[in-house]
């Protein structure tokens, strides 16, 4: 099996990413930074998020695997002093086949003055006024749903719903579910203007579009990465036909990482 590995940068992250060189090379492990069948993220879930979008154009052919060296994450939820028992279960393990798990994946298709661009989000994606409030028409399966004003709108991935999202008051959904949900960032309502104020979770049949009203600065984030706009034409935001593939050495089910990651023992009976 050849694997590839990227960490945090930090000390105890590259100190971790040499012990488990030298581990997996121990046990016949390849690293293969071109064409791994395990990519390993050693630091936190935004270290997943970069080695997501490094690898996505290989996404059908990748299982991702996490480590974290600082809190528990959602997608790095290896321990540190667990990384012989990871290595152990990477080489004698056989096929990653029975023992992967895919989540669902957010597309997102822009099209701008310049042209047209189509992404691919882990977490989510956002949509907000560089300098002055967001206006936009929000369209679901080509309706007119309502007219956004605000700081701007996030679209989520299932288990991207824990990120951005739950900080926007929207809802958990099991990466199970193949959907996108969509959450208002501090949106204006008066008598004037009127939003849902809920969040909306789509089916992977529907879609939603957004239609900036005016021509104005943007800034559109996908996962980590934030990319300025000059003037969009359109956003169009679907559940993707691809998926991510985590390789599950050993069950940690999602309520239980929701739970350890925001409850922990004060949510004890
Ligand atoms: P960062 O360093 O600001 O980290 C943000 C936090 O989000 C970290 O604690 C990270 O562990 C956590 N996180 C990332 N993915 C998660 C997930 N799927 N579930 C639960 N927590 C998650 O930024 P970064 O490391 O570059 O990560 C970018 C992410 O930060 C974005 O995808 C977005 O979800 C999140 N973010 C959150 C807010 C907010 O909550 N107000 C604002 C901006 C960005």
């Amino acid at each position: 099996m050849n694997y590839s590995l990227l960490d945090r940068g930090d000390q105890v992250s590259r100190e971790l990413a040499e012990t488990f060189e030298q581990l997996a090379k121990e046990r016949g492990l390849v690293r293969d930074d071109e064409r791994p069948d395990v990519v390993l993220s050693i630091g936190g879930d935004g270290t997943m998020l970069h080695a997501f979008h490094r690898y996505r154009e290989r996404l059908d052919r990748i299982a991702f695997v996490g480590i974290h060296t600082g809190h528990l994450g959602f997608y790095a939820d290896w321990k540190p002093n667990e990384v012989s028992e990871l290595v152990r279960l990477m080489a004698d393990g056989g096929g990653l086949k029975d023992r992967v798990v895919k989540y669902p994946l957010l597309k997102i298709e822009i099209v701008s003055d310049a042209g047209s661009e189509s992404y691919l989000a882990l977490n989510e994606f956002t949509l907000k006024g560089a300098d002055a409030t967001l206006v936009a028409q929000l369209n679901i399966n080509d309706m007119p749903f309502e007219t956004f004003r605000g700081d701007g709108i996030c679209i989520s991935t299932p288990s991207g719903s824990t990120a951005y999202n739950k900080s926007l008051n929207g809802a958990l959904l099991h990466p199970s579910l193949e959907a996108l949900q969509i959450a208002e960032i501090a949106s204006i309502n008066n008598r004037v203007y009127r939003t849902l104020g809920s969040s909306l979770v789509l089916p992977k049949h529907h879609h939603c579009d957004i239609f900036p009203v005016k021509k104005q600065k943007l800034l559109i984030t996908v996962d980590h990465l934030a990319i300025p706009y000059e003037s969009v034409v359109s956003v169009r935001g679907s559940v993707s036909e691809q998926k991510v593939t985590f390789a599950r050495y050993r069950p940690f089910p999602f309520w239980n990482r929701v739970r350890e990651a925001f409850i922990q023992d004060g949510g004890q009976p």
